[in-house]
């Protein structure tokens, strides 16, 4: 299998060098130079002089944002399922100097619609952006591989899924190794989930967005440390961690080859968040891994093409989930209207009441109808109590 981000980076990086006369000899340009290795530090042992090195050089300082939104929302009741504009976004990471970022689609009640909107984007920015297909694991039951091989036939090199809306099932994990992408999974504080979805699925690399949550919540960021630590395939990005000193920790326990720099644009300001990475006052070496080597290296191990042994395993866990998904959308869609668990938790941010949201959501995954019920009520208290304490 080809290195296509290698192929792709180095025929920019020969661009720019051009551009920039540091290729005086023209016949240095050899097709087979397009092969080179250019795996963070591998040029290091070649000769200072040579193209080579040049190229494994930009690549091992290239500055990645691995979590940004691109696209428009249809729901249209918080900023993130409305707008995510790239323009001002690239501006700013321009002038903070991101080389390269990773995009996908704002919340949306159709992913398959937001992904094309993103590979829309992507085509704009073909230097700078590097798409992700973002995927409902329930709501897309049963054409999730479809819509992944989609969207690497666009370029795009990865998946994300939230857990407001669904936490990753077999089947989404089975398409994210089938084309070894790396799976960005937001769990939304409950970091228990990780544990089942790093050892079920040993050869997935999972990306754990906000050290495990956006809210703050500084039990999950410890307890994903701990996984950063004890599991191979489990990775955080920093984007939208404010306390400092858990990244610090994240990095000391688990290495800075467990981290990467996100910024969670464009509602983040990816200046600010690249700053955050610069104060931890890291070695050149460690700070150039979580700034762009981590995820330059998962995404050089994306496959175009499927083993027929991964398709076997893809079309077995389809087929299971697709009956589960249309039972689940059935029990959904029966609930009476305002109870959507992306519509509370998309106004509503109080710790209770985001639990008992969850709670609904699973149940209603899991055709529990009684659990489904108590959730409801639940939510609807915690909101009242929410109301009546001014908490909102
Ligand atoms: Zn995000």
């Amino acid at each position: 299998m080809a290195y296509e981000l290698e192929d792709e980076l180095a025929a920019e990086l020969e661009d720019e060098l051009e551009d920039e006369g540091e290729l005086e000899d023209e016949d240095e340009l050899e097709d087979g130079d397009r092969d080179v290795n250019l795996v963070f530090g591998g040029g290091r042992k070649a000769r200072k002089s040579s193209r080579r090195s040049r190229i494994a050089e930009r690549v091992a300082s290239m500055i990645v944002d691995c979590h940004c939104h691109a696209g428009k929302g249809d729901r249209m009741t918080a900023p993130w399922n409305t707008d995510a504009p790239i323009e001002p976004y690239l501006r700013r990471a321009r002038r903070a100097g991101i080389d390269k970022t990773v995009v996908f689609a704002p919340f949306h009640s159709n992913y398959d619609e937001a992904n094309r909107q993103v590979a829309r984007i992507v085509a704009r920015f073909p230097g700078r952006l590097i798409g992700f297909a973002f995927v409902h694991a329930t709501r897309d039951a049963g054409r999730i591989f479809s819509m992944v091989e989609r969207a690497r036939k666009w370029g795009f090199r990865g998946i994300k899924s939230h857990g407001f809306q669904a936490m990753p099932t077999r089947e989404l994990c089975e398409a994210a190794r089938a084309f070894r992408m790396p799976l960005l999974a937001d769990v939304v504080g409950r970091a228990e989930v990780v544990d089942l979805l790093a050892s079920q699925f040993p050869d997935v690399n999972f990306i754990i967005p906000h050290l495990g949550s956006f809210a703050d919540d500084w039990r999950a960021h410890q307890r994903v440390i701990d996984q950063l630590v004890r599991y191979p395939n489990v990775y955080t990005d920093t984007s939208g961690v404010r306390r400092f000193d858990y990244i610090v920790e994240a990095i000391k326990r688990a290495g800075a080859r467990k981290v990467l720099f996100g910024s969670d644009g464009p509602w983040l300001h990816p200046g600010l968040e690249l700053h955050k990475v610069r104060l931890l006052r890291l070695p050149p070496d460690q700070e150039s891994l979580i700034l762009g080597g981590n995820i330059i290296r998962l995404l050089r191990q994306v496959r175009s093409e499927v083993d027929p042994k991964d398709m076997r395993r893809v079309r077995r866990e389809r087929s299971s989930s697709a009956t589960a998904g249309a039972q689940a959308m059935e029990a959904g869609s029966s609930l009476p209207p305002g109870t959507q668990v992306e519509h509370i938790c998309n106004h509503f941010v109080g710790m209770t009441l985001r639990n008992h949201a969850h709670d609904f959501l699973l149940a209603r995954a899991e055709l529990n109808t009684v659990a489904v019920g108590h959730a409801q009520q639940q939510v609807a208290r915690a909101i009242h109590l929410g109301i009546d304490q001014h908490l909102f």
